[in-house]
């Protein structure tokens, strides 16, 4: 056979395996899966469950195709996707491999037991090539969807630390100073031979120490400051406490002070490097920048699987949002958008989280909450923005309302599985007439 038909071939044995008994080998997959427990976490879930046996079906069809994965741009943007969904609920890729090593061995069972071994193993080879690159195209997506969430998650938790960013800088500054300004006094009493308290044992020091390396651990600029400050402690001070000479000792003296202020210069940098973190808010309505979303409703959608707790989220978009900019002024529009999330934000607890999810569109993630509970809230919130006037400047004050699609988690691991299911509440609130809020159903 040429090697066109040799694969036509292949392909076709393949296809033929896969109709017959693709069921079984999937069932198969399943059951090989779900004996371990890191698997059970995410797999047991009934949606998962049925979804993804249609679809791992489906996968091995397409594979198994006389074009090549890696000539065809359609498949590898698909294994790209399964990446990223892996990535998203947690699957890690040792089990996926095993799954795959599942497939192939019960494929080769299958194949051993029909007539004509060369057709059969030639079949098997392209199986197994084409199954490899199909997962090395899926880690890959995952390995780099794993990683930008990992630096997103540290993000977060650097941003959760301190929120107090600016009264932290001050009071750093402050502290550094008096330091600075109690060694010289102790130089000018003559005082330098007793012994100079060193920066390390400072209260700036501590800070340096403990809290400072806990929120800026990884970073360049807290590295050269730690330095600096060693300089200081070991070099310049125990010079100023031995050296006799007057010149010396201003010598060292303004070096101690040029010290000084590249710490504190070291400091500002530091917390610039946060400002952009500090931006964990946005600015025009202090709601929860989106970029967080992701790392904060994962961790939610855990905590809430682990204990079985409820939750919920709202997806809020403003009714006719446009019309406001139009008739009133994109200034107008930007004074009602802020006075929209204050009100959400009166309305829910402080663990809960708010969001700017976009441009007139907000969502709030409610912890410990069930759809009961989140549609009192949501319907709460929704009578207290009808009651609000926004302040038009020379117009009359506006009305303005909002719709809302609540969901609640039912145990599927993929977040975008439940903000999918709230976004269809909120199309339905919409065609309903708009100023409402419904509830997605339970079984989504
Ligand atoms: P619907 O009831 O169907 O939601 O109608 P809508 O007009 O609110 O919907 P649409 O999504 O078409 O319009 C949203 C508008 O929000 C469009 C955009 O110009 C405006 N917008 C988005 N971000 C901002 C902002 O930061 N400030 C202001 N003033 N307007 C914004
Ligand atoms: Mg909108
Ligand atoms: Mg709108």
């Amino acid at each position: 056979m040429v090697a066109n038909e040799a694969l036509g071939d292949s392909v076709a044995i393949l296809r033929q395996i896969a109709s017959e008994h693709g069921a079984d080998m999937v069932a198969r997959f399943y059951d090989t899966l779900l004996q371990d427990e890191e698997a059970q976490r995410f797999l047991s879930h009934s949606v998962v469950h049925g979804r993804l046996s249609a679809s791992l079906l489906d996968w091995l069809t397409a594979l198994f195709d006389e074009a090549d994965i890696r000539d065809c741009p359609r498949l590898q943007e698909s294994q790209r996707v399964i990446g990223q969904v892996h990535a998203r609920i947690n699957i890690p890729i040792h089990l996926v491999m095993q799954g795959a090593a599942t497939l192939k061995a019960r494929l080769a069972q299958l194949l051993s037991a029909r007539a004509e071994p060369q057709r059969c193993l030639a079949a098997l080879q392209l199986a197994h090539e084409r199954i490899d690159v199909a997962i090395m195209m899926m880690s890959q997506a995952y390995v780099k969807d794993t990683t930008a969430r990992a630096r997103l998650d540290e993000a977060y938790r650097l941003f959760s630390i301190d929120q107090d960013v600016s009264t932290e800088k001050e009071a750093q500054k402050a502290s550094l100073m008096e330091w600075s300004q109690k060694t010289l006094f102790s130089l000018l009493q003559g005082e330098a031979d007793r012994g100079l308290t060193r920066l390390l044992d400072s209260p700036f020091g501590l800070w340096l120490r403990h809290r400072a390396s806990f929120m800026f651990e990884r970073s360049v600029i807290y590295q050269d400051l730690l330095a600096e400050t060693q300089r200081i402690d070991r070099v310049l001070l125990p010079e100023l406490e031995t050296t006799g000479g007057p010149n010396q000792r201003m010598e060292t003296l303004s070096e101690l002070q040029a010290a000084v202020s590249r710490v504190s210069a070291l400091v500002m940098e530091l917390f610039q490097s946060l400002t952009a973190l500090e931006s964990g808010r946005d600015p025009l309505t202090r709601a929860l920048n989106r970029r967080f979303l992701p790392a904060i409703l994962g961790r939610e959608i855990e905590f809430a699987t682990a204990n079985d707790s409820g939750l919920c989220i709202i997806l809020l978009d403003v009714d006719h949002f446009k019309r406001i900019n139009d008739r009133h002024g994109h200034q107008t529009g930007d004074l009602a958008l802020r006075q929209v999330a204050q009100i959400v934000m009166d309305h829910v607890r402080p663990s809960d989280f708010v969001f700017r999810y976009g441009g007139e569109e907000f969502l709030i993630v409610l912890n410990e909450t069930h759809a009961g509970q989140a549609h009192e809230i949501a319907e709460r919130i929704r009578a207290a923005l009808q009651k609000t006037r926004i302040d038009a400047g020379s117009d009359d004050p506006l009305a303005i309302t909002a719709s809302m699609g609540v969901a609640e988690h039912h145990g599927h691991p993929d977040q975008a599985h439940l903000i999918k299911a709230a976004d269809a509440a909120l199309y339905r609130a919409k065609a309903a007439g708009r100023n409402r809020s419904e509830i997605a159903p339970t079984a989504s």
